[in-house]
């Protein structure tokens, strides 16, 4: 498997852990978008959010709150974005699961703003479509 990410954890290549568990490692991102940027990911390779089970989402949820947390006491940051890209059509470059952990400061520069599409959709049948899954 050449996936960097597995290389990472398995130890083949470094990286600075700053957490790890049975099943997931949290590492700096190289790019710390801001000081302290952090990517939790399963230590198995999957490829995104939608291929993990449900023990390893939990793991990986309990680890990246429990980072946020820790990251959050290290650099009293004035905010933090836990954010996840899905796919490349969501700007995710590297195809094995990861959530970034992002302490922001006021006026940081880092833009990630949604559309207000407000009235526009029907929100009754777009509920009904999801839960049709659940
Ligand atoms: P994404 O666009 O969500 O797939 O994010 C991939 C992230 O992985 C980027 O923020 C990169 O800076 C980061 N990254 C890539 N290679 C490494 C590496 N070897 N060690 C740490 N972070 C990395
Ligand atoms: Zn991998």
């Amino acid at each position: 498997m050449s996936c960097i990410f597995c290389k990472i954890a398995n130890k083949e290549i470094p990286s600075s852990v700053v957490y790890e568990t049975e099943n997931v490692i949290a590492i700096l991102d190289l790019s710390q978008a801001n000081q302290g940027h952090t990517l939790v990911m399963p230590k198995s390779h999957y490829a995104n959010i939608l291929e993990l089970p449900d023990n390893i989402a939990s793991e990986l949820a309990l680890a990246t709150v429990k980072v946020a947390k820790a990251i959050d006491e290290a650099f009293h940051p004035d905010g933090i974005n836990i954010l996840n890209n899905c796919k490349e059509a969501a700007g995710q470059t590297v195809m094995h699961v990861h959530v970034h952990i992002i302490p922001r400061m006021k006026d940081d520069g880092i833009e990630i703003e949604l559309a207000n599409n407000e009235g526009k959709y029907d929100l009754s049948s777009i509920c009904n479509k999801i839960k049709h899954y659940l």
